[in-house]
């Protein structure tokens, strides 16, 4: 097609990781325009998207640049980072005290195991401090096993008693590896993927989990009636208060995805995805939206060996342990036809890809990235990475229990933070303006 260039080449040929007669057939309809709101771009537009998305963002891959780069990333984050900040500058932030206050239709979302209430119960406890127990948000939590009657009651005890709390089992077919994986080529790969230190490989729950948070747990019954969901899970922190309804800003500025941190993969988990998703994006190039934060997926300079292991793209990806979502987004034709093809092509299990990057390269590539919020107001913590905004100096907004502007304790790991990319090719002034 007309769209192909050298760079497309040079990627398509450059890994197929496993033989055509392993991978499924997935009817897909080329370039035909959709119903709804997909919008049918024109050659001249699609011949500039897929310049975009096979191009690397930087010419000048020299060892000398990249230092230069990273430096210059480590910088920028730093000083956006050292802005005092307070909450969103929109003229339509919702109070609980508001005369007439109405929730939106969300819920925090947890997936947690029976033996880690103790672990979910000090999250919970920090969230009602510092945001819900003014805005009283259901919660819904979700396991592959049933919950017991000491979890559920470990968690309402906790809770004032008008506080809706749903508990779900997950349906065996949304959660365990489906039957078409060979498992003998499974853990073929997970040995060699282990070998070269990729995380959870060996846990075949961990690639469920990744699968189950790719692609069905929008679908599950209990989360039927809402939009939104924030998702929490075992062992995060919240350090400063929030005031505002975090659901309402979403809904009232049209954001499909809030996120906090965005970091880099290990990139053998994804060594295919990229090369996959260009070929669904080939099938079926309507989905796309022009205005998406392809800068972001083709940052090709801090971790440039993310860049060449996965044939283009940079493994950025939002952390999806804290995530808010717009379940709409989820359920539109283009990100599950997407996960129809990605479940076709079996590296939930055949890799190990994660959730994040998933959910990353569907909002990058579906979302216009104004849709795409950066919450710089969110002290939140998951080991070993922390955004922990700088308050004006009198304020008592977050409890001191992280460092203004600290990614990390562990320098080293500087390194794996993407949020300057964002920040630089993504983020308008608007966007910096908006704290
Ligand atoms: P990490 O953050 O990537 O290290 O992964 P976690 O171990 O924190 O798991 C991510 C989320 O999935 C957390 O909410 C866990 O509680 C949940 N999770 C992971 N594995 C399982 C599982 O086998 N069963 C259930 N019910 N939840 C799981
Ligand atoms: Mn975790």
């Amino acid at each position: 097609p007309y769209y192909r260039n050298a760079v497309y080449e040079q990627y398509n040929s450059a890994i197929n990781p496993w033989p055509s007669n392993q991978q499924s057939e997935v009817s897909t309809d080329a370039g035909i325009a959709h119903d709804g709101p997909y919008e049918m771009h024109d050659d001249e537009t699609l011949n500039s998207i897929f310049q975009r998305l096979e191009t690397p963002l930087y010419d000048d891959v020299s060892d000398d640049n990249i230092k230069k780069q990273s430096a210059k990333n480590l910088k920028l984050y730093n000083d956006i980072m050292s802005v005092e900040i307070d909450e969103p500058k929109v003229d339509n932030l919702v109070r609980y005290d508001d005369e007439n206050y109405e929730r939106a239709s969300a819920t925090i979302l947890s997936l947690v195991r029976n033996k880690d209430l103790m672990k979910i119960l000090p999250v919970i406890d920090q969230l009602e401090t510092k945001f819900n127990s003014k805005f009283g948000y259901p919660y819904t939590f979700l396991n592959d096993e049933e919950f017991t009657e000491e979890f559920k009651k470990g968690i309402r005890n906790y809770l004032p008693n008008d506080r809706v709390v749903n508990f779900g089992k997950i349906d065996d077919k949304d959660w365990n590896m489906p039957e078409d994986i060979d498992v003998d080529k499974y853990e073929k790969e997970m040995d060699k993927l282990e070998n070269e230190k990729v995380g959870y490989v060996k846990l075949t729950s961990y690639h469920n989990m990744c699968r189950f948070y790719s692609r069905k747990f929008y679908h599950h019954p209990l989360l039927k009636d809402y939009k939104y969901t924030w998702r929490i899970e075992p062992d995060v922190n919240f350090y400063c208060n929030i005031d505002y309804d975090i659901f309402k800003f979403m809904e009232l500025n049209d954001k499909v995805y809030g996120f906090v941190l965005n970091l880099y993969d290990s990139p053998q988990s994804v060594r295919s995805l990229w090369t996959y998703t260009m070929e669904f994006l080939r099938e079926n190039p309507n989905y796309i939206n022009k205005n998406g934060a392809f800068e972001w997926l083709k940052e090709n300079l801090q971790q440039n060996k993310n860049f060449e292991i996965t044939s283009g793209y940079s493994t950025c990806h939002f952390w999806t342990n804290f995530e808010i979502n717009d379940l709409d987004f989820l359920r539109s034709e283009a990100y599950e036809k997407y996960m129809d093809f990605l479940e076709s092509k079996q590296g939930f299990y055949y890799e190990r890809w994660g959730d994040a990057p998933v959910r990353s390269l569907a909002l990058a590539l579906f979302a216009d990235k104004s849709k795409i919020h950066w919450f710089r107001d969110i002290g939140y913590h998951h080991q070993p990475y922390t955004n922990c905004p700088k308050c004006p100096p009198d304020s008592k907004k977050c409890d001191g229990r992280c460092v203004p502007g600290k990614f990390t304790p562990w320098d080293n790991l500087n390194t794996q933070n993407c949020q300057a990319t964002w920040i630089e090719h993504v983020m308008t002034e608007e966007d910096l303006a908006l704290y």
